[in-house]
């Protein structure tokens, strides 16, 4: 199944938007046998767009479209659609009625130019959009399905679920592409490659071929494995290699379906039904931020205080002046008066104490910038490191949250 995405929208073509949508069809289509060849982003131009359209009839089998069904002047994918083929612009009145009741439901009277959603070029079937006004709509034309829904991500996605479901799924025979995505961190990216090459390298050959890519990503490497086979499969392929690659990289792998690395501590802090509070200096409150990103990361997070002066670690951490004095605000004495302080404090199971030189400036030859320690004490154990990082300021940060983390996953994994 040939694929052609085209996300319509000018504010596509500015520096402040960006189209997604386009990479969560791909996805999907991928999964059931669709082979993405070109995306467009076209503007809110009615020629240009019709001119895709007519470009697209008969060239490939299938094109999704995203955007440009509301109400509004700029919103040219209904009449581009009746441009490009020359089709009469029918209006269903049932979908004039649903859309007016949707607006009596919130209390409202419909505007007249909502009319404009209810347009049907003659020919075209209509989608229903359960979360919105827009209706998608669907037209074969040469050979070709034209499908145009709404851009609102949360109103395309159940829209395309449908779409598989009732009419795409059928043509793909079973087969698709289907990838894992295996996160690892704490070892550099030829040092995964060095391990998990002689591995991955068999699979090329394989009755199940296996193609293999390695991203190196901020603080963390990824492995993207994908396989082209019918469902069942693909599954069994994709478990043994991961399989495979758990044993030549053992506990440095932290997800193996693309879930990230505070997803992946939640759920042990959760599983163990510990509460924990972080004492963060350099990172300044990213790995609070970072581990509130998890829906229901309010089972297990307490607090997180940024403690950037000495002032603030002693007062709101207890640290001690003789530490700080003798060691200075960056070392292993004060990370983990700070983890302990913030522990004893809230009463929380697990203490995280992060401090370190973000840079550029403030480093010195004995403690350069990215020197950064993190304490990170559970109730089983404590445990302080000192690490190098190297990188910006931004990427300091993210990667003392990361060490910080990574630290307390292998803490609490050991078990
Ligand atoms: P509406 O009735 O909401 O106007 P629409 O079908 O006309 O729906 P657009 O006006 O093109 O859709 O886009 C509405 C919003 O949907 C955009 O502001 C943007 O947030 C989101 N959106 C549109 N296209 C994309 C895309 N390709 N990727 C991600 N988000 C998108
Ligand atoms: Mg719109």
């Amino acid at each position: 199944m040939r694929v052609w995405i085209v996300a319509i929208g000018s504010e596509l073509l500015t520096p402040f938007r960006i189209d997604t949508n386009s990479l969560a069809i791909t996805e999907r289509l991928n999964a059931i046998g669709g082979d993405v060849q070109m995306k467009f982003v076209v503007g809110d131009n009615l020629a240009a767009l019709a001119d895709v359209f007519r470009r697209a009839a008969g060239t490939v089998d299938l094109v999704v479209c995203t955007g440009g069904l509301g109400p509004t002047a700029d919103d040219i994918t209904r009449d581009a659609l009746v441009e490009a083929f020359g089709l009469a612009p029918d209006v269903d009145e049932a979908i004039v009625e649903g859309i007016r009741r949707r607006f009596e439901r919130r209390g409202l009277t419909m505007p007249d130019i909502n009319r404009r959603q209810a347009v049907v070029p003659r020919g075209a079937t209509v989608l229903e959009n359960t979360r919105g006004t827009a209706p998608g709509l669907l037209i074969e034309r040469a050979g070709t399905t034209i499908v145009l829904l709404p851009g609102p991500p949360r109103e395309m996605t159940p829209m395309l679920e449908r779409l598989i479901a009732d009419r795409l799924q059928s043509r793909s025979a079973g087969r698709g592409l289907f990838r894992r995505v295996l996160k690892i961190t704490g070892l550099t990216e030829s040092d995964v490659d060095a391990r998990a090459q002689p591995v991955y390298g068999r699979w090329i050959d394989a009755p199940v071929p296996i193609a293999t890519t390695i991203l190196a990503a901020m603080g963390q490497i990824e492995l993207h494995l994908s396989v082209t086979a019918e469902t069942p499969v693909a599954g069994h392929t994709l478990d043994s290699a991961v399989a495979e690659l758990r044993e030549v990289l053992g506990t440095a792998i932290f997800s193996t379906d693309g879930r990230p690395l505070e997803a992946m501590v939640g759920e042990q802090l959760r599983g163990r039904g510990y509460r924990i509070a972080v004492a963060e200096s350099c990172s300044g409150g990213l790995l609070s931020s970072r581990l509130t990103d998890v829906p229901g990361s309010s089972d297990y997070f307490d607090r997180g205080a940024v403690c950037y002066s000495n002032q603030a670690k002693i007062d709101w951490l207890g640290v001690s002046e003789a530490s700080l004095a003798a060691h200075g605000a960056v070392s292993e004495p004060v990370a983990r008066e700070m983890a302990r302080g913030i522990r004893d404090r809230t009463g929380a199971q697990v203490g995280v104490g992060v401090t370190g030189i973000a840079g550029p400036g403030g480093g010195s030859e004995q403690k350069p910038v990215g020197t950064v320690v993190v304490a990170v004490i559970t109730p089983e154990d404590e445990r302080v490191r000192t690490l190098l990082l190297f990188g910006g300021r931004d990427l300091i940060k993210f990667q003392s949250a990361q060490a910080a983390m990574n630290m307390l996953r292998l803490m609490l994994g050991d078990r």
